[in-house]
Order: C-alpha cells, then structure tokens, then sequence
C-alpha cells in the first residue's frame, strides 16, 4: 500500500531535528525506516510530517569515552558489525546484531531505531538491557540519561518523549575475562526472535563470577533473568550448575501467545536457550 501523504523534512543537526518535532501536530522521526515506512505503508500510522534524520552527522559512529563505548543512534547494524570499537568491548553486539534480519536491512536499520522501536521481538533491547547501557536522549530542554532499565516501559513504548531523540547510546566496556553468546530461537532464517536470550558471563577460578542475562520477547518489555543471574554467581563454571540455574529463566516474566508460540512454550524455550547461551559464553561446550 501507499502511504498517506506527508511533509518531508531532513534536518543537518540535532538542533534542527528537534525544532522539526516541536513545530507541528503530527510529527513523526525517520531513521533506517525499516519498521515505520512499513507501519506507514499499513496506514497505521499517517503523520503529517516525517522528520528524516538520516543524514545528521552527529548521529552517527562509534567512541570511545573512558570506560565506555558510544554508539550513535543512526549508526547502522552494519557499521554496528564492522566496527573495531564495537567488537572488542561490546562483542555482545556483534554477535547479537549478526542474527538481525538479512543484509539489506542491516544496510538500513538502525541501532538506535532497534532500541527506539521498542518491539519486544527485537534482539538488542535485551542486549541493551543485560549490557546495563544508558541511553542518551535529546530534547528541547537539553539532554538526560536513562539507563536501559528505565527506558523501556511497554509494547512499542519507551522513555523517549514526541519531542525528544534517541542520540547516543553508551555501552560499559565488557572486555578481558567475560564471554559473551545471543542465542535465538526462530522458524526460519532471518526472522524475529521467537525468544532470545543473550548472556555475559566472567569467569574466575573455575567459577562464575559474574552474569549478566537479558531475555528477548518472553514480556512486553525485554527482562533482565534475575533469578539465573544470582544462581550462578559464586558458583562453579560448570554444565550441572548452568542446567540448575537456567531452570529460574522464566520467573519474572509475562509471556503471550501468538501464532508463533504459546506462552508455556515460550518459558520452556527461555529455560532450554539460556542454558545454551550461558555453556557458549562460558566456554563449557
Ligand atoms: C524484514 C525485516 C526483518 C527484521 N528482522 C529483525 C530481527 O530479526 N531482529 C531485530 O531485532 N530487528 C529486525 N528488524 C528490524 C530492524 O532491526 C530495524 O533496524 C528496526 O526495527 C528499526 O530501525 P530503523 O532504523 O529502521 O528505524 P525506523 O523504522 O526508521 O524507526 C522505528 C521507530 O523508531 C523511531 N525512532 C527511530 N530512531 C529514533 C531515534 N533516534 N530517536 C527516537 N525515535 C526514533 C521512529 O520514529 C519509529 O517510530 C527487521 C526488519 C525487517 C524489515
């Protein structure tokens, strides 16, 4: 289908972007376009104005700051892949952002349109989540920090305000003695996640010292799996000891049912997907 017609702005800066998104009714942002321009397609959305922030310089790229890496929001999943930054402190990603999709989306989406979008079927919200990774969001009052946690409140749904962006997101550098592994469970090739789980685990003298588990499309929201994280650490890096603690992976979460899954299927894949994320990032398989 063809959308509803609409004004097209490309703002060069931040600065103009937000001033596009505060003069008008209906103002919506474009990014990689890979999820709205379809939404628009559908006619489930009509904005009367597409503020397109494809070519804001500043949006995009990769840095380091101190004990941080800093994605920019236009950065895409492709530059996300091929980035050194990236690879060496948030391996998480790469091996997470590898699993999105086919090459041509990759080309186009966005990790910040990923987090902004919100879809719990998307992958790197629950990265973004077990990595405890702050998002840094512009408005015309200035920016604020919101850490993962805060930042997703619902279906489609997250802190950014209508008359805010998405500009950077920092990432704390997990390199040295942690392993890290997404494991997703789809139908078929570059699908959405029926369920994800994306481990990070530090090893340390034969145990597990520290953990760190985000769960994909098992609530309206991406979960931290509390429950596994506290039975392995302290305990031994060993695959009796990941089997029993990936056992707790459903508590604290609300699967639904869909054409997809049931929600009783969901947290048995939850429980058998973090045991295989968990052995891989540990090194125990
Ligand atoms: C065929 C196909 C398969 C896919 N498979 C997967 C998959 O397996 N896993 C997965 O995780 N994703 C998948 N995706 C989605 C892909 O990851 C997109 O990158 C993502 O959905 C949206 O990113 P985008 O840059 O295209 O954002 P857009 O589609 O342009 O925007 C999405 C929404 O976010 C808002 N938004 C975007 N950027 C910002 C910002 N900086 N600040 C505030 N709001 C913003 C927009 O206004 C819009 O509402 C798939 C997409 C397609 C088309």
């Amino acid at each position: 289908m063809i959308p509803s017609a609409f004004d097209y702005v490309r703002p060069s800066t931040v600065e103009e972007a937000l001033q596009a998104l505060a003069g008008g009714e209906d103002v919506k942002l474009l990014a990689g376009g890979q999820s709205f321009i379809p939404v628009m397609r559908l006619r489930l959305a009509a904005p009367e104005t597409v503020v397109d922030i494809g070519r804001v310089p500043e949006l995009r790229g990769v840095r380091e700051d101190g004990d941080a890496i800093v994605i920019g929001a236009m950065t895409t999943h492709d530059e996300v892949l091929k980035d050194p930054l990236v690879g060496q402190h948030a391996r998480l990603i790469v091996q997470t952002t590898e699993t999105i999709a086919d090459r041509q989306v990759r080309h186009r989406g966005t990790f910040g349109g990923a987090l902004a979008h919100a879809d719990p079927a998307g992958d790197l919200p629950a990265v973004a989540l077990a990595l405890d990774a702050e998002m840094v969001i512009a408005g015309s009052g200035g920016r604020r920090t919101v850490p993962a946690k805060e930042f997703f409140l619902d279906y489609l749904t997250t802190a950014v305000g209508e008359d805010e962006i998405l500009v950077e997101v920092r990432i704390p550098k997990l390199s040295g003695d942690w392993g890290s592994h997404y494991e997703k469970f789809n139908r078929v090739a570059q699908a959405w996640s029926i369920v994800g789980v994306a481990a990070a685990v530090r090893r340390e003298n034969g145990t597990i010292a520290e953990a760190r588990i985000g769960l994909t499309n098992m609530s309206s929201v991406p979960v931290r799996a509390a429950g596994v994280e506290s039975a392995l650490t302290g305990g031994p890096a060993s695959a009796e000891a990941v089997a029993a603690a990936a056992a707790h992976a459903g508590e604290g979460t609300n699967p639904t049912s869909d054409l997809n899954a049931k929600a009783d299927y969901r947290q048995h894949l939850a429980e058998v997907l973090t045991k295989r994320a968990v052995l891989t990032a540990a090194g125990l398989n």
